[in-house]
């Protein structure tokens, strides 16, 4: 039988996946139970890592075209900058964030999976599977109600953190989740008080009790991001200087740090959220997604698919211990920490070597 992959999840996991896929000439089939996808984005930045995997398939000039450039990192304190690093000291092409709302970067994937003559199936759900043999057999369930069966050589589980496939591989989802949600908006400013040296950094604000992270999305739109439920009560001075004017969106999530404990299952593979989640600081989420989905390509295109589990488990581990240590570290508003950090952090940064890893952690080029 020719080796052929479902793909169940059209985030940004599958989508890459399914582009991954198509390079090796593999026939793919994607499905998605969402219809028409949500404008909201949660993910925004595209790292390096993520920019060179979808070069060649167009959809990172696609996306560059678009998209906002961060060039670097700045944390505040309640008056001032306290630490500046610029990406530029880190010695890789590309060395910057681009920054674009998920919802584009999905559209822009699509689009060049269409090139390709692959449509998403939407309005399909994948509601069960089993491997028989060497195939896998998948219920697939569209918005009327009606089953089909499907059979392929494997299943990707790209489906986000709720994973229907990790279930089905009878796994669950060991880890922890931080004791308070944290809220988000994405907030309109006055254009006019757009500076292109502020804006095109990302920035940290350490106060008292919480931190705020502000992350300019495009000319006019901000978002902000607290380890608070309040992100609006009290915006840090670098958005009210920007005359914030309306509230385009607002979220609360809560944290957790989890990794499944076997990335394969015969025949079923899980990538992206269905097999890890974690904290949204640092940006990997949704680049981790689009690197599990290129590895996991690779070793079905090179007909190893057992080998996805050790590249990608061990990998995974290391990254979410970094940004869980990273999250810790960030939420922690003791006194000793506040001070050790404003103190402590300008000077441990002040040499040339520290600044490239910490920029490279970053910018996801290193765990
Ligand atoms: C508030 C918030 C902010 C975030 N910010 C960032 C950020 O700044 N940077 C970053 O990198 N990451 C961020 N993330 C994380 C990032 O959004 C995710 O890591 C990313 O979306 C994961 O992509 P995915 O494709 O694996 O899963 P998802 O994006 O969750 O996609 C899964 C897809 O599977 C589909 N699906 C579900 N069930 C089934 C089924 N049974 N059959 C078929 N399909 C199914 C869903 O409809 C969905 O389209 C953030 C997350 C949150 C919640």
């Amino acid at each position: 039988m020719e080796t052929s992959v479902l793909i169940a999840g059209a985030g940004p996991t599958g989508l890459a996946a399914a582009l991954a896929l198509s390079g090796h000439q593999i026939p793919v089939t994607i499905i998605d139970p969402v219809v028409t996808r949500s404008p909201f984005s949660k993910a925004l930045a595209f790292n390096p890592r993520s920019q060179e995997l979808l070069e060649a398939c167009g959809v990172t000039a696609a996306i560059r075209r678009e998209a906002r450039e961060v060039t670097g990192l700045r944390m505040h304190d309640a008056k001032r900058v306290f630490l500046a690093i610029d990406f530029d000291c880190v010695d890789h092409d590309p060395n910057t964030m681009l920054v674009l709302p998920q919802a584009r970067t999905e559209a822009l994937m699509e689009q060049a999976l269409a090139e390709r003559g692959i449509t998403v199936q939407r309005g399909m759900t994948l509601v069960d599977a089993e491997q028989q043999g060497d195939a896998v057999m998948s219920t697939l369930r569209d918005t009327d109600g009606n089953e089909s069966y499907l059979a392929s050589t494997y299943l990707i589980g790209a489906d986000g953190a709720h994973s229907r496939v990790r279930e089905i591989t009878g796994q669950d989802f060991p880890g922890d989740a931080l004791a308070h949600d944290w809220t988000l908006a994405d907030v309109r400013i006055d254009p006019a008080a757009w500076q292109a040296d502020t804006f095109n950094k990302a920035h940290l604000v350490r106060e008292k009790n919480r931190f705020v992270f502000v992350l300019p999305v495009s000319p006019g739109i901000l978002r902000v991001v607290s380890d608070d439920e309040g992100v609006l009560d009290n915006l840090p001075g670098l958005v009210r200087d920007a005359t914030p004017q309306e509230v385009v969106w607002q979220s609360s999530f809560r944290v957790s740090h989890r990794q499944v404990a076997n990335y394969q299952h015969g025949h079923l593979f899980l990538a992206g959220d269905a097999a890890h989640i974690h904290s949204p600081v640092g940006g990997r989420g949704m680049n981790m997604g689009i690197e599990d989905a290129f590895c996991l390509a690779d070793c079905i295109g090179q007909e190893t698919p057992e080998d996805y589990h050790r590249l990608r488990h061990a990998y995974g581990k290391q990254a979410i211990r970094l940004i869980k240590a990273q999250t810790l570290f960030a939420t922690n508003h003791s006194l000793l920490t506040n001070l050790v950090t404003r103190l402590f952090g300008p000077m441990l940064f002040s040499a040339t070597r520290a600044r490239r890893e910490f920029a490279r952690r970053n910018l996801g080029l290193q765990n």
